[in-house]
């Protein structure tokens, strides 16, 4: 029953990956109608918070669902600890996944890995503020899972996020010799999330039992679980593998809410269950807006965008027909010259049009 649970978690979190990946290559090759990573990322709502209460337009590449999803994880991170980061991160099973290519992992040097643990909290508002600064995605060209959302473009990728990519390589190539190097040390999203979990009525408590030692030895997150009656560290991500590999769970080790012993299985259902259930009843109301509708759906409800909904990726036609204008006045309003094809993405106008940009114009025109 144990080893199946912890099969089960790798099964349901590699779906979940997997799921992820796909809505990726489809935004890349099937159209803003698809949400971007950036558009799906907690972290993005927290950066976007400034620009929210303010009053002003969403950043760029970022929706009002994005926010949904960030109070979503930080309201999910109050019940449930990190059980975002065990059980449903994407990014994070990457690491884990990867980190089985190799079995024997190194010890990080504890006067190494205590200061590098606080790392993460100082990426956390390192990235906030300058976002709230520059009003823009500032971290994006630096973000590996940005990056790995885009290696499905090819050659593309070097382009916008060269040194996202770079440390891409080098966190899944540190995760083959620490278990996941990223979540630990540079995880911006895992440290908020580490810092609400210290009031979280969720965690791994542990009865006087015989000492084998196993919890420890198998947490991925170095915690010290054979000293712990309660594990109330923020590293803790609720993966549940000191349960799993423990000779007596029942016994000695297990998920408590408000103190109640909980099953690990029953966990790993109620939280994908709670987390995915809430984002459908929230898409259902129309709060989980992550992507521009296909414009089949624009035109068929009459629906149209405004010149600040507009996304690069848009063709000049697209951009025209998603905002109810002709191409015409399109080309007018934008101010493009008609050399430009109709078929140009309008992130790429710029590249044919010296000094054009895109991005500057939307928001100059973002209410027509
Ligand atoms: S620490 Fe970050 S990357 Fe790791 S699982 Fe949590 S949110 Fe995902
Ligand atoms: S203490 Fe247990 S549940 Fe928490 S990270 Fe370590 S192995 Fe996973």
């Amino acid at each position: 029953m144990k080893t199946k649970v912890g099969l089960i978690r790798k099964v349901v979190i590699g779906v979940i990956l997997l799921g992820v990946v796909l809505l990726e290559i489809l935004h890349i090759y099937g159209g803003s109608s698809y949400p971007s990573v950036h558009a799906i990322c907690p972290l993005g709502g927290l950066e976007n918070l400034w620009a929210w209460f303010a009053g002003q337009s969403n950043l760029q590449k970022l929706f009002s669902g994005t926010m949904t999803l960030f109070f979503l994880t930080v309201i999910f991170a109050l019940f449930f600890g990190r059980s975002f980061c065990g059980n449903i991160c994407p990014f994070g099973t990457l690491f884990e996944f990867f980190g089985k290519l190799k079995k024997r992992k190194l010890i990080m040097p504890a006067k190494v890995d205590k200061p590098l643990r606080y790392l993460k909290y100082v990426l956390l508002l390192l990235i906030t503020f300058m976002a709230w600064q520059t009003a823009t995605l500032w971290v994006s060209p630096y973000d590996p899972y940005a990056a790995f959302a885009h290696i499905w473009k090819g050659a593309e990728v070097f382009n916008e996020y060269f040194i996202g990519l770079i440390i891409l390589i080098a966190v899944l190539l540190l995760s083959l010799f620490y278990d996941r190097f990223f979540c630990k040390y540079l995880c911006p999203a895992g440290a908020l999330y580490g810092i609400i979990t210290k009031i979280s009525p969720f965690k791994v408590k542990r009865n006087p039992c015989i000492d084998c030692g196993k919890c420890t030895k198998n947490c991925p997150m170095n915690i010290d679980v054979a000293k712990s009656t309660t594990v109330k560290s923020a590293e803790c991500i609720d993966c549940g593998t000191c349960i799993s590999v423990c000779p007596d769970s029942k016994k000695y080790i297990g998920f408590n809410f408000f103190n109640k012993r909980v099953n690990p299985l029953l966990v790993i259902i109620i939280t994908v269950g709670v987390f995915f259930g809430s984002l459908m009843i929230l898409d259902a109301t129309g709060l989980y807006q992550v992507s521009i509708p296909s414009i089949q759906q624009i035109e068929k409800e009459g629906k149209f965008i405004k010149i600040g909904d507009l996304r690069g990726s848009m063709t000049i036609e697209e951009g025209a027909k998603s905002t109810g204008k002709t191409i015409d006045k399109f080309y007018e309003i934008m101010e493009i010259p008609k050399t430009v094809t109709k078929d140009t993405l309008l992130k790429s106008v710029s590249a044919i049009v010296p000094g054009y940009d895109f991005h500057v114009m939307k928001a100059k025109k973002a209410d027509q």
